[in-house]
C-alpha cells in the first residue's frame, strides 16, 4: 500500500538561491533520506548530482514537481551535522545553499551536465552486462567521449540513468572521477629501478648517462631521495629494491613525461599493486609522544578545565614553545577517547612537515585533506570518514579550510593551528566564509571543542579571550627556554643617504649574512612581493606601465622576461622605449623576491639560493623541493614571502633579514598594523630555533615608526591595546560587524546609477552605518570596474534582520531592468 506523496527538497550546486522540489518516485520511498545523493534534471537539458536537504509531504502549490531521476548511493553522503553546517554558512555569509555545496564536496561527488560519460578502456567486455545494460554500453561506445547532458540515451530504457549507473558499478563506462563503489580496490602504483641498475656502479653509470637530460636526471636524484630516506612512501625496508609510490614521486619532481621516458628505457620500472586495506589501529614504527615540561604541562592542565566551561580556548604560546607537541597530547587523548580531531593548517606548504610530525605518532590514523590532492584523493578522503572505504577511518584530519566540510562523525577536537592567519577567510568565489568561525559552529553541533593556537593571536580572538568567550592559555617562553631572538633595526634611509647600501642590503644585514655564512648557518630573507620589480617608470616623463584591462601597474619578472599584472595574469614585454614619450630609459622601481635572488648572487659569491613564493611553488611539488632542499642545507639562503612566515621548522637558520617593513605598514587596510607585527614576528620565529639565539635584522626607512617599535620590545599586547582603542572609535571589528557589498559592472555610468541607488536606499535603512559607494585601491579588474559600499552593524544588532534588510534592498537592483547586468557580491567579515 502506497503512503501519501513525497517531496523532496534538493540542493543544486548552482548558485541560486533555496533549494527546489523534486517528487520522490515511489521505488525510492523507502530508500530516501536527507543528506542522499539524488540524479535530478533541471532547465532543459541539464542533470546534476543534488542533495536532499529535507523530505516531506506537503504538495507543493501552483506546479507539478519533476521527478527524482535516482538515487546515487545507498548510503548518506551529507551527515545532519554537515546539513546543518551548509545552512548556517549560506545564511550567515549570504550565499546560495548550492555555493556551499560546491565548495563542500569534492567535484567527483558531483557528476553533473558536465561531466563526461566515455567506455572505460580498460574494461574487458565480457557476459555480466544484461541486456539494458549492453545496450546502453554501445551507445556510450558509438558517441564516443561525450557529456552526461549530450548522452543521447532515449529509446534505451525508461529509466537510463539508473542503468548508467549500474555501467559505472561494474567498471564498463567512467564519468569523470565519478567513484566506484569500494569493491573495487584501487591498484596503486609503485616505481622501482630497472632491474639493472641494483648495483651502486650501475647507479653512477646512470646519472652519468642522464646528465644532459636535465629533468630525467632530477627525477632519477628525486627517487633515489624518496626510495633511500626514512619517509614513509618507503615501502617495505629490507627489500633490496626499494619502492616509491608513483604518486608521491610525481608531486615531488612534478615531471611525468620524464617518468614516462625513464620507464621506457628500461631505467625504472612500474609496479602496480592491489592498494592493502590498513589494518590495525596504528603501524610498528610510531613513536610515544614527547613528554612535555612544565611549561607545557601546566598549559595542557589549564586548557582541560578551560574545555569544562568553554567551547573554545586561545593558546598563545610563543614561537617553538611546543603548541604542536601539545597538540599530540589532546589528539592522543581524544583518540583514546575513540573520539575525531580536526586540525586546521591555513596553508598547504605547511602540510608537509606537520603531516610528518603527526604520521610518527599516528601512523596511518592520519588523513590529509587539501587542495593540491586530487580529486580522486579527496574523494577517498571523504569516503573514509564516510566508512565507505576498506581502510579504518581516520582519527585525525589534517586539512587546509574546506576540511571543516567533511562528514566527520564523532568529532571530538578541532584545532585551528595559525588562527590568526586570514587564509582561513576564503575570499572568492563565495561561500565567503572564515574556517576560523565556522569551525566553532561545526563544533557546536558535535559538542566538540575548538582549540586556537597561534604566537601572534588576531585581535579578534584575543578580543574574545579576554571578554571571556574562550578560555585562554599560554606557553610562554621557548621549548629548551632559547631565548627569543635579537632584533636589530637597519635604517635604509640613512644608508642611502651615506651610499652604504649594497644593493638593496644595509650593511647590517651583508655583514650579518655573511657572519652567518661563515658559522655554517642559514639565513631567510622576507620580502613580501613576488616578481622582480614592483613597476617600471619612464625617467623622462614619469609614466608608468599599467595593466590594459586592470588598474594597477606592471610587475616585471624575470624569470618569463614579461611585465606581467598580477590580479589579471596579463602579460606583456617590456617596452624598448617609454610607450608615452618614446625616450628610451625606463627605470625598475621596486624590488621583488627574483630581485633579491638576483642581486644577493653578485653580492656574495657562489651562495647558493632558493626562492620561495607562489611562482616558484607553482609547480608540482615546487615547495616541498625547495623546503627541503633548505631543510638538508643545500641552499644557504631562502627567500621568500609570507608563505615563510607560516610554521616551518629549520634547524640552522641564525639569521632572518627582513628587507622591506614599510610596504606591509603602509597598506591600505585597517588590520594593515596587526598584520605587520604577526608576519614579521612570525618570519622571526624562523631564527635560531633550537642551538642558539638567532637574530633578525628589520630594514626599514622609519624605525621610530609607532608599530616597528612594538616589534623591536616584542609588545604586541600594546599594539593590541592601541589598536583596540583605535578600532572601537571607528567602529572596526571586534567592536563592530562588518559587510562589504561589492559590485562589479563594465560600463562605469551603470556601476555608478546601480550603486548610488543602492547607497540610497540602505542610507534610508541603516543611516550612518553606510559608508559609500566608493572605488576600492583597484578600481578595474579584468576590464570591470568594482564599487564597494560597507555596512558597519552593531554586534548587539539583530543580525538576521539586518541581512533581511540587506537582501531586500540588492534584490531590488538585481530585479531593476537596468541594472540587472551588475554583478553584486557579499562579503561578510571581510578581510
Ligand atoms: P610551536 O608549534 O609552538 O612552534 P613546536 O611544537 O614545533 O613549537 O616545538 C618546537 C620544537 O621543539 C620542535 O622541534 C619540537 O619537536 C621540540 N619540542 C617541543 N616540546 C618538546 C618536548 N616536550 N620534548 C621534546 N621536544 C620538544
Ligand atoms: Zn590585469
Amino acid at each position: 500500500m502506497s503512503g501519501p506523496a513525497l517531496f523532496a527538497q534538493v540542493i543544486l550546486p548552482l548558485a541560486v538561491e533555496g533549494t527546489f522540489t523534486y517528487s520522490v518516485p515511489e521505488s525510492l520511498v523507502e530508500r530516501i533520506s536527507p543528506g542522499c545523493r539524488v540524479l535530478v534534471s533541471f532547465g532543459k537539458k541539464r542533470i546534476y548530482s543534488a542533495i536532499v536537504q529535507s523530505l516531506g509531504t506537503n504538495s507543493p502549490e501552483g506546479f507539478t514537481p519533476k521527478s527524482i531521476i535516482d538515487l546515487l548511493d545507498e548510503t548518506i553522503l551529507i551527515t545532519k551535522q554537515q546539513l546543518q553546517l551548509w545552512d548556517w554558512i549560506s545564511s550567515y555569509y549570504m550565499c546560495a545553499p548550492g555555493e556551499v555545496m560546491r565548495a563542500a564536496i569534492p567535484s567527483g561527488l558531483r557528476p553533473e551536465s558536465e561531466s563526461r560519460v566515455r567506455i572505460n578502456t580498460g574494461y574487458l567486455e565480457g557476459g555480466e552486462l544484461d541486456r539494458h545494460e549492453l545496450l546502453l554500453f554501445e551507445v556510450v561506445k558509438e558517441q564516443g567521449e561525450v557529456t552526461l547532458g549530450d548522452l543521447d540515451m532515449a529509446g534505451v530504457a525508461k529509466n537510463p540513468l539508473a542503468i548508467l549507473k549500474r555501467l559505472v558499478e561494474k567498471g564498463a563506462v567512467e564519468i569523470n572521477e565519478f567513484v566506484r563503489p569500494a569493491m573495487h580496490r584501487k591498484l596503486v602504483s609503485y616505481i622501482q629501478l630497472g632491474s639493472e641498475y641494483g648495483s651502486e656502479d650501475s647507479l653512477h653509470q646512470l646519472l652519468d648517462q642522464l646528465s644532459r637530460a636535465h629533468k630525467q636526471k632530477e627525477l632519477v636524484e628525486c627517487f633515489l631521495e624518496l626510495a633511500y630516506s626514512d619517509k614513509l612512501v618507503k615501502v617495505g625496508t629490507v627489500d633490496p629494491a626499494p619502492q616509491v609510490l608513483k604518486r608521491e614521486l610525481l608531486r615531488q619532481s612534478g615531471g611525468s613525461g620524464a617518468l614516462t621516458a625513464l620507464i621506457k628505457k628500461g631505467y625504472l620500472e612500474q609496479v602496480d599493486k592491489e592498494e592493502l586495506g590498513r589494518s590495525g589501529s596504528q603501524d610498528a614504527n610510531t613513536r610515544d609522544p614527547f613528554s612535555l615540561n612544565k611549561e607545557q604541562s601546566e598549559a595542557l592542565e589549564d586548557i582541560r578545565q578551560q574545555f569544562q566551561k568553554h567551547q573554545a580556548v586561545l593558546l598563545h604560546g610563543v614561537t617553538s614553545s611546543g603548541k604542536t607537541e601539545l597538540y599530540i597530547h589532546l589528539i592522543r587523548e581524544m583518540i583514546e577517547q575513540n573520539k575525531q580531531v580536526l586540525y586546521l593548517l591555513p596553508e598547504i606548504a605547511l602540510t608537509t612537515q606537520i603531516i610528518e610530525r603527526m604520521r610518527q605518532v599516528f601512523g596511518n590514523q592520519v588523513g590529509v585533506y587539501h587542495s593540491r590532492y586530487s580529486d580522486s584523493e579527496r574523494v577517498h578522503v571523504y569516503r573514509n570518514l564516510l566508512g565507505l572505504t576498506d581502510d579504518e577511518t581516520y582519527r585525525v584530519v589534517i586539512g587546509v579550510r574546506s576540511a571543516i566540510f567533511l562528514p566527520f562523525q564523532a568529532l571530538g577536537l578541532i584545532i585551528i593551528d595559525e588562527e590568526h592567519e586570514n587564509t582561513f577567510k576564503q575570499h572568492d568565489p563565495a561561500p565567503r566564509y572564515h574556517a576560523r568561525d565556522s569551525a566553532q559552529i561545526l563544533a557546536l553541533y558535535h559538542d566538540a571543542r575548538v582549540l586556537l593556537g597561534t604566537a601572534t593571536p588576531s585581535f579578534e580572538s584575543l578580543y574574545n579571550a579576554r571578554s571571556k568567550k574562550y578560555g585562554f592559555a599560554t606557553i610562554p617562553s621557548r621549548f629548551g627556554n632559547t631565548e627569543p631572538p635579537e632584533i636589530i633595526l637597519a635604517n635604509t634611509r640613512v644608508a642611502t643617504k651615506r651610499k652604504q647600501m649594497v644593493s638593496h642590503f644595509t650593511p647590517q644585514l651583508v655583514d650579518g649574512i655573511k657572519e652567518a655564512l661563515a658559522e655554517g648557518e642559514q639565513v631567510i630573507l622576507f620580502q613580501n612581493r613576488r616578481g622582480y620589480s614592483n613597476y617600471i617608470v619612464c625617467s623622462d616623463c614619469g609614466h608608468i606601465p599599467k595593466c590594459a584591462r586592470c588598474d594597477v601597474s606592471l610587475t616585471y619578472h624575470r624569470i618569463s622576461g614579461k611585465m606581467e599584472c598580477h590580479y589579471c595574469g596579463h602579460k606583456e614585454p617590456m617596452p624598448g622605449a617609454c610607450p608615452s614619450c618614446k625616450a628610451t630609459r625606463m627605470i625598475m622601481k621596486g624590488f621583488g623576491t627574483e630581485k633579491i635572488e638576483d642581486e644577493i648572487a653578485l653580492v656574495f659569491e657562489g651562495i647558493r639560493v632558493g626562492r620561495l613564493d607562489t611562482d616558484s611553488a607553482r609547480s608540482a611539488g615546487g615547495y616541498e623541493k625547495i623546503i627541503r632542499s633548505f631543510e638538508q642545507g643545500k641552499l644557504d639562503v631562502l627567500i621568500g614571502t609570507q608563505m615563510l612566515s607560516k610554521g616551518l621548522d629549520f634547524d640552522n637558520v641564525s639569521l632572518v633579514g627582513v628587507l622591506d617593513a614599510d610596504s606591509m605598514l603602509h597598506f591600505p587596510d585597517f588590520r594593515a598594523f596587526e598584520r605587520s607585527f604577526q608576519l614579521i614576528s612570525q618570519v622571526s620565529g624562523r631564527a635560531g630555533r633550537r642551538k642558539k639565539r638567532g637574530k633578525v635584522i628589520i630594514q626599514t626607512m622609519d624605525p621610530d615608526h609607532p608599530v616597528i617599535q612594538y616589534i623591536c620590545n616584542n609588545d604586541y599586547e600594546g599594539l593590541y591595546q592601541e589598536q583596540m582603542e583605535e578600532r572601537q572609535i571607528f567602529g572596526y571589528p571586534p567592536f563592530k560587524r562588518m559587510i562589504r557589498i561589492s559590485f562589479r559592472h563594465k560600463i562605469p555610468s551603470i556601476l555608478d546609477g546601480a550603486t548610488d541607488l543602492a547607497g540610497k536606499e540602505l542610507k534610508k535603512i541603516f543611516s550612518s552605518r553606510v559608508y559609500g559607494p566608493q572605488y576600492p585601491p583597484v578600481r578595474k579588474v579584468h576590464n570591470t570596474f568594482i564599487k564597494q559600499i560597507i555596512l558597519k552593524v552593531e554586534r548587539e544588532a539583530s543580525y538576521e534582520r539586518a541581512r533581511q534588510l540587506l537582501k531586500e534592498v540588492l534584490d531590488g537592483i538585481s530585479g531593476n531592468e537596468v541594472y540587472k547586468s551588475i554583478r553584486i557580491s557579499v562579503d561578510v567579515d571581510p578581510h
